[in-house]
């Protein structure tokens, strides 16, 4: 096994009925012998620095099925049966379709109201003053503005239909931010009720 300048190598995790690639993750020697005695998938986690058992907190352990290596030795391939969602997004595996082409200018307005939480002044940015003044008076703006949207879908006057439907749109993705979240989690929860 060849481990990298670091002392890991990935691991390409499959589930063993499905095939679906479930997750990549790294290993050092002891995470491979922790897999084993356990038979559950552990890693050794960059960002914890320490070993990490799939499922630690979540109870979704990778039981473990096989463990291969490649033909140079610098990947592992292991097939598990997950117990749950892999994806700590509640999906079954941490690949999604990248869908940046109809959301090209949403995530861009996302990425404007990251920044204003994060940066910007609170006395020029309407965004960062609602960021400063927390979640329960944007979740509050985001129920006055779908009141808006309610009351002009009963009006004929399609224009104030459009434009508090934009203002509702605007406020729950400031919303969604303050909660740390964006439009393609949401998005991936609809994915997923698909089947
Ligand atoms: P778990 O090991 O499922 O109990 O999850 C423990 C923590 O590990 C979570 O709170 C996430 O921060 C992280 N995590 C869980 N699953 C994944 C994943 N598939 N990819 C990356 N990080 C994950
Ligand atoms: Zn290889
Ligand atoms: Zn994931
Ligand atoms: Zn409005």
């Amino acid at each position: 096994m060849k481990l990298n300048i670091k002392g890991l190598i990935p691991a390409i995790i499959q589930d063993n009925e499905t095939k679906n690639v479930l997750m990549l993750g790294y290993m050092n020697q002891e995470a491979l012998d922790k897999t084993l005695e356990l038979n559950k998938v552990t890693f050794f986690s960059r960002s914890k620095n320490r070993l990490w058992t799939k499922g630690e907190e979540s109870g979704y352990f990778l039981n473990l099925v096989s463990i291969k290596n490649d033909c140079d030795n610098d990947t592992l391939l292991i097939k598990v049966n997950p117990v749950g969602p892999t994806c700590h997004t509640g999906l079954d595996t941490c690949w999604q379709e990248i869908n940046n082409q109809e959301f090209g200018f949403i995530t861009k307005l996302e990425e404007t109201i990251k920044n204003r939480k994060e940066n910007a002044d609170s006395n020029k940015s309407y965004v960062a003053s609602l960021f400063v003044k927390g979640i329960n008076k944007i979740a509050q703006k985001v129920g006055e503005e779908a009141v808006e949207v309610v009351i002009e879908a009963k009006d004929t006057n399609d224009d104030l239909f459009l434009s508090e439907s934009a203002d509702l749109l605007f406020h729950y993705l400031i919303l969604l931010q303050a909660k740390g979240y964006q439009l393609n989690d949401v998005v991936n929860i609809l994915k997923s009720r698909e089947k």
